[in-house]
């Protein structure tokens, strides 16, 4: 029943844009998710012009060493391999990544009442951002410890061409492993890991 509202609730929000075509009949509510990507696909032109400037302007901030005529495309072709190879959860953290969605102490830092430690989670040395993450010595470890080593934030952001196609879903389920991990150290600030401990902790939350 819930999912069914979810549907209604996706299908009265997209009603918002003119140009979705007529009413869900009540035969279109059987098979959620196909739905609602029938819903997405139709307002696919009226969202992706937006979607794309968002995209520019947030990934501007980054140093990539990819030219930044080809940065959306390619930010763009991954979503869609890992759209029918990950779970939705590691794509919706792959997306926030891309977005620079993650609530780090850096993009926070004027929220006074958040009272967010400054410092990386992992190494505790440098500032908690993505910037840091894509250079943090934990967060490599981590990665070579699941036989996925990365030299630059091009590879972080699983944007690189070598990673492309064979690596992107590895390296954005480790990216989603970094996100819950951080969240989870974030939440409980008073527990205390050996550098091996933390690196089993962060291979728990990696999807398999
Ligand atoms: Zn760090």
């Amino acid at each position: 029943m819930a999912s069914k509202r979810f549907v209604i609730n996706v299908h009265n929000a997209c009603t918002q844009f003119d140009q979705l075509p007529g009413p869900l009949s009540s035969s279109a509510l059987e098979g959620d998710q196909k739905q609602i990507k029938g819903i997405l696909e139709r307002l696919k032109p009226s969202y992706l012009p937006k979607l794309r400037e968002d995209l520019r302007k947030r990934l501007s901030r980054f140093k990539f060493q990819i030219h930044e005529g080809h940065l959306v495309d390619r930010a763009l072709r991954r979503t869609d391999v890992l759209a029918s190879s990950v779970p939705p959860a590691v794509l919706a953290v792959y997306i926030r990544t891309l977005l620079n969605g993650w609530p780090t102490f850096r993009r926070m830092r004027s929220l006074a009442s958040l009272s967010l430690s400054p410092s990386c989670p992992f190494c505790k040395k440098f500032e908690d951002s993505i910037e840091h993450f894509a250079y943090c010595p934990i967060i490599r470890a981590h990665y070579r410890g699941n036989h996925c080593a990365f030299s630059c934030i091009d590879q972080f952001f699983a944007l690189d061409d070598l990673s492309y196609p064979e690596d992107t879903p590895k390296l954005a389920c480790l990216l989603s492993s970094v996100f819950l991990a951080r969240n989870a150290l974030i939440h409980n600030p008073s527990t205390h890991f050996t550098p091996q401990g933390l690196l089993v902790a962060m291979y728990s939350y990696v999807y398999r």
